[in-house]
């Protein structure tokens, strides 16, 4: 690991000033926050990070950025909140089932205990080559230096958003969950507070694969916000390798809004399979009207995997990312039937 200098913030103000002062521009950003650390400083040790400061902030105030409260349009979740503290909260368990699941279903225990949910939707690719920086081509961690995994070993990577520069897939799992429920992202900059549709948030890799989101430097995530709605009926199903501690090969975050027999309103979400948190809005639309039977959920499903296009090695998460939104479709239908 680097020697790099520690900070840690008194205020959320003063934090982005002092971030915002040192990081010039998001190529190679020199300064990163410290939440829970548990990517970042795993990747400072492997040398795939090397920021000059960090700025921890983790002691920011608990009351605003590290709880979860019922708001007037929905739900608000801290940045900072643990994501055990958040899977478990039982507004959300009972309300917002998709949320705590993925939460659940991520990481270890030690992890989520650790872990904020601010820094979890920022966690960076578990791409192998990415990873190892005895592995020159990369050109998320080595801009203009090729891609590794194009035609190196690609099992674990992406078949949806994909570009000729990088097909590394998002790991994460929350992330879909709050894509497919339309959440909102409070992020506070050098020019003051906006809100970031979470849609917005991720950025395909296209040509620039190491810019993997629209935050500017400096730029520090506060809150997420999920807007009320129907969705108790709502769940998460990650398919992976082992049954703890891995990451998915192909999950779906699904809500239901079930009038009578037809679906009023549904959302869907894919993970394992993208190289960015998923929505499946065509087939969110196709199912509008229908009933959730096997037929229009596999329909569905080969809508929403419409465009994948899979490598030597992962052409089996097609039919697995499939199997995974057909199953998790006719289970949340089952919920409260
Ligand atoms: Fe790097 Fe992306 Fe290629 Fe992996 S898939 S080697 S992260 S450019």
């Amino acid at each position: 690991m680097r020697p790099f200098a520690y900070i840690r913030a008194e205020d959320a103000q003063s934090a982005v000033h002092r971030a915002s002062i040192v990081a010039p521009s998001h190529i190679g950003n020199p300064v990163q926050y410290l939440g829970g650390g548990t990517t970042l400083l795993d990747l400072m040790k492997l040398d795939v990070m090397h920021p000059t400061t960090l700025i921890d902030i983790s002691a920011l105030d608990p009351a605003r950025y590290g709880h979860v409260e019922k708001i007037a349009s929905g739900v608000r979740i801290g940045a900072l909140a643990r994501m055990a503290d958040v899977a478990s909260d039982p507004m959300l368990v009972r309300d917002y089932p998709v949320v705590t699941e993925a939460l659940w279903l991520a990481a270890s225990p030690q992890l989520r205990n650790m872990a904020r949910v601010g820094g979890n939707v920022l966690q960076r690719t578990r791409c192998s080559y990415f990873r190892d920086p005895s592995f020159v081509q990369c050109n998320k961690r080595n801009p203009g230096s090729g891609c590794a995994a194009l035609d190196g070993y690609n099992r674990a990577h992406a078949i949806l958003g994909t570009s000729d520069q990088c097909i590394a897939m998002y790991p994460g799992d929350w992330a879909q969950a709050l894509i497919a429920l339309d959440t909102t992202v409070e992020v506070l900059g050098s020019n003051g507070a906006r809100v970031v549709p979470f849609a917005a948030l991720h950025r395909l890799p296209g040509h620039t694969p190491d810019v993997e989101t629209s935050l500017a430097p400096g730029d520090l995530i506060t809150a997420f916000v999920i807007p009320g709605g129907p969705w108790r009926r709502s769940l998460y199903r990650k398919i992976r390798d082992r049954e703890s501690y891995e990451f998915a090969l192909a999950s779906a975050a699904v809500a239901l809004d079930i009038d009578g027999d037809l679906v009023r309103e549904a959302r869907i979400a894919l993970g394992g399979v993208a190289t960015v948190p998923w929505r499946a809005t065509a087939a969110e639309v196709f199912l509008r009207g229908k009933r959730v039977d096997e037929a229009n959920a596999k329909a569905a499903a080969e809508i929403a995997f419409a465009g994948a296009q899979t490598r030597a090695h992962n052409a089996y998460k097609l039919r697995l990312g499939q199997a995974t939104l057909v199953r998790a479709l006719l289970e949340a239908k089952e919920l409260f039937a």
